[in-house]
């Protein structure tokens, strides 16, 4: 049996976090700038280098595996990977398998998904107004996403809903989010806007719609009770008596998760990220290709996490982009 990930904060690693593309069938604003270049093909991990990275960290005692994007639906063959992945499930070493989308291929692969032994998924979905949508997702159309979100249930998946909240934007949809997801029995995170890479012209400052303004909002027609601090994640969340509804609140600018992190990231090429905020990373492509024994990846992997900072530096208190990270949110995978 192999030692498990423990990282130099004392922090076990349990969650995995893949991202399979950083091609995506939408231009969020927030997200990219509408001519994105992307990777060429041949730096991409392959789908069977994915597998030997992700069973690499399911024998290190990795518990949980989320796969994400760029649109993790849109990669050509995506289904042979998460078919491939479900004998760790089987085996018991992995507790779960699941992914974060945009929703726009979930008509399509949702049955398969189940199949495939996925049981939650995350739909990223900012607005119910389809002009809004259409604005600021720039290529995606509502109507598809929503038939996804159908499909998905139809399917027998769990729905959680992931709205980055955007100042002058979604504000005012917040109590129609709120009831269509009561209604449809789906869970609700809202998200701080981070600021992530070059994405054109939009003002970020100016998108920064803070969680505590959000919560008093909510507080003005809910009796909002704080639930006890969940596991590891950067999600807080509060319930609304009057529906029984759970609603999250990931916060990435605070610090109130670091200590408790047992995430890292691994992009679409092979670099493990160990800290969202941070620009420190290592390459585990390299690796992962120069060997076909998983010994040389498993000493990389333990090597990387040896490296884990303790947390993170954004911080918007002057009003400026401080610790602001370079690199795309699609590039991690959020
Ligand atoms: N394409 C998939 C999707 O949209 O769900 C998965 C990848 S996307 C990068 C993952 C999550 O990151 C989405 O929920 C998206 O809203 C969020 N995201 C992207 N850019 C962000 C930013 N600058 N700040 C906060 N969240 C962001
Ligand atoms: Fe694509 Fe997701 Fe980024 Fe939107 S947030 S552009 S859907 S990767």
């Amino acid at each position: 049996m192999n030692a498990p990930l423990i990282d130099p904060f004392a922090r076990a690693i349990r969650y995995l976090r893949v991202s399979v593309t950083d091609r995506c069938d939408f231009r969020c604003v927030y997200c990219m700038s509408e001519n994105m270049t992307f990777l060429p093909k041949k730096e991409l991990l392959t789908l069977e280098e994915l597998d030997r990275m992700c069973s690499a960290f399911v024998r290190l005692g990795v518990e949980k595996l989320r796969i994400t994007g760029g649109e993790p639906l849109v990669r050509r063959d995506i289904m042979t990977f998460f078919r491939s992945m479900s004998r760790h499930l089987d085996s018991g070493a992995l507790k779960e398998l699941t992914l974060t989308t945009n929703g726009s291929q979930l008509a399509r692969f949702a049955d398969d998904l189940y199949a495939a032994g996925v049981r939650r998924v995350n739909v990223s979905l900012d607005t119910l107004d389809e002009a809004k949508f259409a604005r600021v997702t720039r290529w995606g159309r509502l109507p598809q996403v929503l038939r996804g979100i159908d499909a998905a249930q139809k399917a027998g998946l769990r729905v959680k809903l992931n709205a980055v909240a955007l100042k002058d934007f979604n504000e005012d949809e917040l109590f129609t989010l709120t009831s269509w997801c009561a209604s449809r029995d789906i869970d609700l995170t809202f998200i701080e806007v981070m600021p992530m890479g070059d994405i054109g012209n939009e003002d970020r400052i100016g998108q920064y719609w803070s969680l505590k303004d959000l919560r008093s909002q909510l507080a003005q027609h809910y009796t909002v009770t704080d639930l006890p601090l969940s596991t590891g994640g950067p999600a807080r969340y509060v319930q609304l008596e009057e529906t029984g509804q759970k609603i999250g609140f990931i916060t990435p600018l605070s610090h109130n998760f670091c200590e408790s992190c047992n995430r890292v990231r691994i992009t679409c090429t092979g670099e493990i990220y160990t800290c969202l905020g941070q620009e420190g990373h290592s390459d585990l492509r390299g690796p992962l290709r120069s060997s076909e024994s998983d010994s040389v990846l498993e000493d990389a992997i333990r090597a990387a996490i040896a490296l884990k900072p303790k947390g993170h530096d954004f911080d918007y208190s002057r009003q400026e982009v401080d610790g602001q990270v370079s690199r795309h949110m699609s590039h991690t995978g959020g």
